[in-house]
């Protein structure tokens, strides 16, 4: 874990890593259905990845087994695919880091199978809303801090909470890179943010309380109070101006 700032050069090949993520994340989202095993998400993104020519950031990590991770309802984050069937209504969150020419891309997204609640929609609408306030907030000059409190106030003015013992990350040629980016946090402190920096800002919010469980299995993270969460991420480059998000088509 250190940080490290990236050249331009280096940042285009962060881009080209970026889009691969972000065309598998697509192709997972346009190919769930209910009566799907959420193995079979894995097994989508491990031939979608072969195809593109990159590596999975996280088979391996740790000892992690898959490619992808799948995290179903109250589920967070780190859900290992297996055998679960999805059923009309689950709200699910993919995350997926690719490997490309040594550099890693990370991104999440939140997606409900099939009808679900409105409960759930605007859970998952307000989740996506706390990433892009993030990101707007991830100017050269902000602090980390900036970056935080404007997840943290735009899910939490809307009644959700913000989990708090898992971060985004800075990312480059190592997944986890200096610094951790908490999904709260107090305006003005922190790192100051320079051209070169990139983040993977990842908010995970809940309708109920920010607590969370980890089961049996080592790696998924539940809400304790079992409410519905959602995630959304994005690596993203702090430029001279506005960040540019690296994780997108
Ligand atoms: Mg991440």
């Amino acid at each position: 874990m250190s940080l490290v700032i990236k050249s331009d050069k280096e940042i285009a090949v962060m881009r080209q890593a970026g889009r691969i993520v972000a065309t598998v994340l697509r192709v997972l989202s346009s190919k769930m259905r209910a009566g799907m095993k959420t193995e079979e998400l894995d097994d989508i993104a491990v031939r979608e990845l072969k195809k593109l020519g990159a590596k999975s950031s996280f088979k391996g990590y740790r000892g992690f087994p898959a490619t992808l991770c799948v995290s179903v309802n109250d589920e967070i984050v780190h859900g290992i695919p297996g055998k679960r069937i999805l059923q009309e209504g689950d709200i699910v969150s993919l995350d997926f880091g690719a490997i490309f020419q040594g550099f890693h891309g990370d991104a999440a997204v939140t997606v409900g199978v099939g009808k679900i609640s409105p409960q759930a929609e605007r859970l998952i609408a307000a989740t996506e809303g706390a990433l892009q306030a993030g990101i707007a907030a991830a100017c050269p000059g902000a602090r980390l801090g900036d970056v935080s409190v404007a997840i943290q106030r735009y899910a939490e003015s809307r009644g959700y909470s913000v989990v708090r013992e898992y971060t985004g990350h800075g990312i480059g040629r190592e997944m986890h890179e200096e610094p951790q980016i908490p999904n709260f946090g107090l305006p003005g402190q922190g790192l100051v943010l320079k051209k070169g920096m990139t983040l993977a800002i990842e908010p995970m919010v809940n309708i109920g309380d920010w607590r969370t469980t980890v089961a049996d299995d080592h790696w998924t993270v539940s809400t304790s109070d079992g409410s519905l969460s959602a995630h959304f991420e994005h690596t993203i480059a702090v430029t001279d101006a506005e960040a540019e998000v690296l994780t997108s088509l």
